[in-house]
């Protein structure tokens, strides 16, 4: 019956004022539904390292989830749909890791048309150079918006550096 290809998935892709594409509620979603499952490639850490050079990207934009510190999941190249999840400061989703597999859950109500999005918390491994800092900027537009798609750390106690002005430019 036609009814049947009414779209499988409560959401579609398109355009976001967040970034590039997201996911938009197709009706209303209630909180605890998974939604859909973040598939892809299952590479190491280093094998990532290698596919993406993070000093020649503009902006962190890449489909990698990590889901321990072993593996990522890399949905750049056979990913679905989860892969077009924005992050959000104050999102209406969450990424579940259920033995080592990983669902996009809501964790609100959510009425149709509006962007679906988790919290991203990537953790970078080392300290982070200023200048890559600016990929991982967040535009989630949230009232409660950090800042950036980064897991904060626990605050620590600011030892700030006197200003010093470069003369570099
Ligand atoms: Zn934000």
């Amino acid at each position: 019956m036609a009814t049947e290809n009414i779209a499988k998935h409560p959401f579609e892709v398109r355009n976001s004022v967040i970034q590039g594409s997201g996911v938009f509620a197709l009706r209303r979603i209630r909180p605890e539904q998974r939604l859909i499952e973040y598939v892809g490639e299952r590479i190491t850490h280093d094998e990532a390292n290698e596919r993406y050079d993070d000093e020649n990207m503009e902006r962190h934009h890449t489909f990698l989830f990590e889901v321990d510190e072993e593996n990522v999941i890399d949905a750049g190249r056979v990913g679905n749909d989860a892969r077009y999840f924005n992050h959000s400061c104050d999102p209406n989703c969450e990424a579940v890791n259920e033995g080592g597999r990983i669902y996009i859950e809501s964790i609100k109500n959510v009425q149709p048309g509006v962007e679906l999005t988790y919290d991203y918390s990537y953790e970078h491994i080392g300290e982070l150079p200023e200048e890559l800092r600016l990929q991982y900027l967040c535009l989630c537009g949230a009232e409660k918006c950090r800042g950036t798609i980064l897991k904060v750390k626990k605050p620590r106690k600011s030892r700030r550096k006197s200003t010093k002005t470069s003369s570099a430019k």
